[in-house]
């Protein structure tokens, strides 16, 4: 298996309390907080609890009640914030690295939400 969970990631040290982190909002299987170098006016990271290394290890292993408090909470992240597209907000941009090509340099799975100006192109051509 691909999946070798790094119980010494820093995402697991914050998890663990053992490190500080800005929080934006906890619930019962994950953690949201402030990007500690943020790209954006709005850039956050929500995390699972539990020990899955990328976004297809989390889709593959995690359970139901998992992937569905981890979709919430990205929603609830969207709302809270303004940054729905349409009437209230323009929109944001989720991100989620994973592995070498994908440039992850935090091996615990983390969706990166980006906000509050236009984010540009997807991705650099290669
Ligand atoms: P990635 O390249 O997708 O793995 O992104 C890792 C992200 O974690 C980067 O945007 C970092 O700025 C962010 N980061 C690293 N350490 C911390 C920390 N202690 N608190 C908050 N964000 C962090």
């Amino acid at each position: 298996m691909p999946y070798e969970y790094d119980d010494q990631n820093i995402f697991a040290k914050i998890l663990r309390g053992e490190i500080p982190n800005d929080t934006v909002k906890e619930t019962e299987h994950c953690l949201a907080f402030n990007d500690i170098n943020p790209l954006a006016p709005v850039h956050i990271l929500v995390i699972p609890k539990g020990p899955y290394v990328c976004a297809d290890h989390f889709a593959l292993e995690a359970t139901d009640a998992e992937i569905v408090d981890f979709t919430r909470t990205i929603g609830w992240i969207c709302k809270e914030l303004g940054i729905q597209p349409g009437d209230d907000g323009d929109g944001y941009r989720l991100i989620s690295n994973a592995g070498v090509d994908g440039v992850q340099e935090v091996p615990h799975l983390h969706i990166h939400i980006l906000g509050g100006r236009p984010m540009g192109r997807m991705v650099q051509p290669g």
